[in-house]
């Protein structure tokens, strides 16, 4: 059988290029969108020599029309996807509250985080419908937590809470189509969008989202987990 496809956004950097190392590691051939196709080379320039192949592509998830050409560019190249991680995300709410937050904040993060999270799915699911076995990862945050929610970078944390409803229908829809679709928080991650926090390096944050994206047929779907153990909502 030939290697499963996996399709990784936001896999230049930071837990992106974490997650397209490891899933290559294990023999994946690894899809690492990127906004930058320039980016996107050079993360997959450090990776050479892996069991799986990794090919960098260009991938805007917030612009429609990248990712319809990103879509074509799948088909042609390799006519599969077995693998979706949604990582690509963005946290730009700086110091703001709800009831004070720039209306332009919480648009552009809905562009990125949730609809085009929800877009570069949709387009994926009907290669995954037709071999009757997929994985979608989609990495959320405890900021999206239901449970614990709180104040501050509201616009991050209700695309997150986005984030974990979207996984629950989709896994209802898909669940007798063999395609498992799970959330999952990373914890603090040493990464730019944490401002280099003390955190967990990237390559031990994408421990979960890795064991997700390769679930035996029995795993878990619509579930939310950190360090592999169920989260609540
Ligand atoms: P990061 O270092 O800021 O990297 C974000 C990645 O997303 C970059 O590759 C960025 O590309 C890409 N991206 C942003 N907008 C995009 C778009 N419109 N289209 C395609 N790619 C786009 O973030 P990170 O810390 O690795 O976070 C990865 C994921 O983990 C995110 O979903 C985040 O919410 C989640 N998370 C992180 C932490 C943490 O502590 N770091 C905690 C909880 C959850 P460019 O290089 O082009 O900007």
């Amino acid at each position: 059988m030939s290697a499963r496809v996996a399709v990784v956004s936001g896999g230049n950097r930071g837990l992106g290029l974490a997650i397209v190392r490891e899933l290559a590691a294990r023999g994946l051939d690894v899809v690492l969108g990127s906004r930058s196709l320039e980016a996107g080379r050079a993360a997959a320039g450090q990776l050479a020599g892996l069991p799986g192949r990794v090919a960098p592509a260009r991938l805007d998830i917030a612009a429609a029309d990248s990712v319809s050409r990103f879509t074509m560019w799948l088909h042609r190249e390799f006519g599969r996807c077995d693998v979706l991680v949604n990582n690509a995300a963005i946290a730009i709410d700086g110091e703001g509250d709800a009831a004070t937050v720039d209306p332009d904040v919480v648009r552009r993060t809905f562009e990125t985080n949730v609809l085009g999270t929800w877009h570069l799915t949709q387009v994926l699911v009907p290669a995954m419908r037709a071999r009757r076995f997929g994985r979608v990862v989609n990495l959320s945050s405890g900021m999206g937590q239901l449970s614990t929610m709180s104040d501050g970078i509201p616009a991050y944390r209700v695309s997150k809470a986005a984030i974990n409803a979207l996984t629950r229908i989709l896994a209802e829809e898909l669940r007798d189509d063999g395609i498992l679709v799970n959330s999952c928080c990373p914890g603090w991650v040493r990464t730019d969008m944490a401002g280099w926090s003390p955190g967990a390096p990237a390559e031990q944050a994408a421990d979960t989202p890795v064991w997700l994206a390769t679930l035996p047929p029995d795993g878990p779907t619509g579930g939310f987990f950190r360090n592999r153990q169920p989260l609540d909502w």
